[in-house]
C-alpha cells in the first residue's frame, strides 16, 4: 500500500525530502504544498538577484517535482486555506517545510520609524515577493546602514551600490531598479557588535565587493586583529583567517577611489534610531568582546542615514496545529519529529543557518524516518483535492506554475533571465486569461 506524504512549503527543505522519498524504493505518494504559486522558497525570494548561478539549483528541483510521485499545489497557504489537523487526518505523514520568512524585531528605540525595513521585507521587495511587493521603501537618502555582518547584510549593501549594467544579467525587479538607480546612496555601512573575526560572510561573497565598478569597501585597519585566535574548528578557521586577510586589503582602499563606499564596521551595537517620524540617523556604542560577547564601552557615536535595514536573523512563522517555541522561532522538534506522523525539514527545524546544501540531510532524515515510522492506510491526494473543492481553493498545478515561469522569461528584456509576476492575481490572471493583467510585473 501506498504512504500518502504532504510536505508543506516548496523551498529547497521540501524538495530536499520529496526527492529522497522517490530515491527509496518505497510506495510513497508525496503532495507538495505551497503558499504562493510559484515554488523554490528563498530560492527566488531570498538568494541575491544578481546571483543567478545559486539559482540554478531550482532546474534540480524541478525535476524532483515531475516525477511520478510527487504532485504540486501552488497558492495553499495551510493555516490559512486548510488546517494542518485537517492535513494530519488525510495523510500518513506530514512534513513542515515552511522556512522562516519573518524577520527577528529589532529591538531599540526608534526601530518603528518609517525608513526602518528588516532584511526579510526588504530583499523580498526587490526580489518581487508578493507579501511585500508594496513595501516602497523610500531610497532617497545618501546614507544606509544595515545592521549586521553576514551574508544577507552584504546582499543588501550590494544591490543598493551596483550600476544598472552590473545588475542587467539579474532578475532585480524593475520597480527596485527604477528606485535604486534614482537614489542618492553613496554610502552603505555594515555595523557588526562584535568583531571582524566574529563576522559571518563567506569569503566569495565578501570579496565581490571590492571588485565593483562605482564602489569602494572601507576598513578601519585599527579593527584588524593580525591573526585570527580563538578555539575554532579547521573550516571554521580558514574562512575566519581568509576573511580576515581580504579585509585587510579593503582598508588599503582610498575612500574616494570611487563614487559610492560600503563601510565594514565593527565592535559597533546600534542602541536608538534617530529621527521623527522618520529615520535620520542610527546611534550606536562602540563595544569590546569579553568571552565571545560584545560589551559596552560607554562611548557611544551617531550615523546620519535615512534608511535602517536590521538584518538580525529570521524566524518561522507559528502554525496552528502544530507546537511553537517562541524563544528560537521554530516549531521544537527531536532530530526532526515534531509528533506522530508530523515532522520538520530546514529553516522551521532548525532555525536559519547555513546554505541551501546544509537543508540536504534534513530530508533524507525525514525520508528515511516516515518510512520506518508510518504504516499506510490514510486517503491521501483524492480526499485533499476534494477538501481544496469543497473550500474554494484553486491550486496551481506545476505545469501551470510552468506557463507562469514562461510567461516570466519571456517578458525579461534580455539579458536579464526573467520578469517576474509579483502579485498572486497576475499570475491566476495568466494561467486563466484576463488579458489586462497578464503580462508580469
Ligand atoms: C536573503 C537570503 C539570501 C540567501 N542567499 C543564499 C545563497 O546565496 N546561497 C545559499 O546557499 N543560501 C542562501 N540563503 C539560505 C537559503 O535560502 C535557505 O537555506 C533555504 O531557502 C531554507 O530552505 P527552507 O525550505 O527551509 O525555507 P524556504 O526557502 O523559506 O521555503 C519555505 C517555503 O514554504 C512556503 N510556506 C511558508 N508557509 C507556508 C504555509 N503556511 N503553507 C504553505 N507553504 C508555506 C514558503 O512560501 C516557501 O516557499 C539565503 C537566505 C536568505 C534569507
Amino acid at each position: 500500500m501506498t504512504i500518502k506524504v504532504a510536505i508543506i512549503g516548496a523551498g529547497p527543505a521540501g524538495f530536499y525530502t520529496a526527492d529522497a522519498l522517490t530515491e527509496r524504493d518505497a510506495d510513497v505518494a508525496i503532495d507538495l504544498i505551497e503558499y504562493l504559486p510559484t515554488p523554490y522558497g528563498l530560492i527566488r525570494a531570498g538568494v541575491a538577484p544578481d546571483h543567478q548561478t545559486t539559482k540554478k539549483v531550482q532546474k534540480t528541483y524541478a525535476k524532483t517535482a515531475q516525477k511520478p510521485q510527487l504532485r504540486y499545489y501552488g497558492n495553499v497557504k495551510i493555516g490559512r486555506d486548510v488546517r494542518l489537523d485537517e492535513l494530519r487526518e488525510i495523510y500518513d505523514a506530514v512534513v513542515l517545510a515552511i522556512g522562516a520568512p519573518r524577520d527577528n524585531p529589532a529591538r531599540m528605540p526608534g526601530a518603528d520609524k518609517q525608513g526602518v525595513y528588516g532584511s526579510a521585507a526588504f530583499v523580498g521587495w526587490y526580489n518581487g515577493h508578493p507579501d511585500f511587493r508594496d513595501l516602497n521603501p523610500d531610497l532617497n537618502t545618501q546614507a544606509v546602514a544595515v545592521i549586521g555582518v553576514g551574508n544577507v547584510a552584504i546582499d543588501v549593501a550590494r544591490v543598493l551600490v551596483k550600476t544598472p549594467e552590473e545588475m542587467a544579467t539579474s532578475d532585480l525587479q524593475d520597480y527596485a531598479a527604477e528606485a535604486v538607480g534614482k537614489s542618492p546612496i553613496t554610502d552603505v555601512y555594515l555595523f557588526g557588535r562584535r568583531g571582524p573575526v566574529d563576522a559571518k560572510f563567506t569569503n566569495v561573497e565578501l570579496r565581490e565587493m571590492g571588485k565593483l565598478e562605482q564602489c569602494v569597501p572601507i576598513v578601519d585597519a585599527a579593527q584588524l586583529p593580525d591573526a585570527v585566535t580563538g578555539d575554532y574548528e579547521d573550516r571554521d578557521l580558514r574562512v575566519r583567517a581568509k576573511n580576515l586577510e581580504t579585509l585587510k586589503e579593503f582598508a588599503g582602499r582610498d575612500p574616494k577611489e570611487k563614487p559610492k563606499r560600503v563601510h565594514f564596521a565593527f565592535h559597533a551595537s546600534p542602541v536608538e534610531i534617530l529621527g521623527g517620524d522618520r529615520v535620520e540617523g542610527l546611534r550606536l556604542e562602540r563595544t569590546r568582546v569579553e568571552d565571545g560577547r560584545a560589551v559596552g564601552t560607554g562611548e557611544y557615536f551617531e550615523i546620519p542615514c535615512g534608511l535602517v535595514v536590521p538584518a538580525i536573523g529570521y524566524r518561522s512563522e507559528p502554525i496552528e496545529g502544530a507546537p511553537f517555541d517562541e524563544k528560537r522561532g521554530i516549531v521544537p522538534n527531536e532530530a526532526g519529529r515534531v509528533a506522530d506522523g508530523l515532522y520538520a525539514v530546514g529553516w522551521i527545524k532548525r532555525g536559519p543557518t547555513g546554505t541551501i546544501a546544509t537543508n540536504k540531510p534534513d530530508g533524507k532524515l525525514a525520508a528515511e524516518q516516515i518510512l520506518a515510522d508510518c504504516k499506510p492506510g490514510k486517503p491521501g491526494r483524492a480526499a485533499f483535492e476534494a477538501l481544496l473543492r469543497e473550500k474554494g481553493v484553486r491550486p496551481v498545478s506545476f505545469s501551470e506554475w510552468l506557463r507562469i515561469e514562461a510567461a516570466e522569461e519571456a517578458g525579461a528584456t534580455p539579458p536579464a533571465p526573467r520578469k517576474k509576476f509579483t502579485r498572486v492575481e497576475n499570475m491566476l490572471d495568466a494561467l486563466d486569461g484576463d488579458k489586462a493583467t497578464q503580462e508580469a510585473g
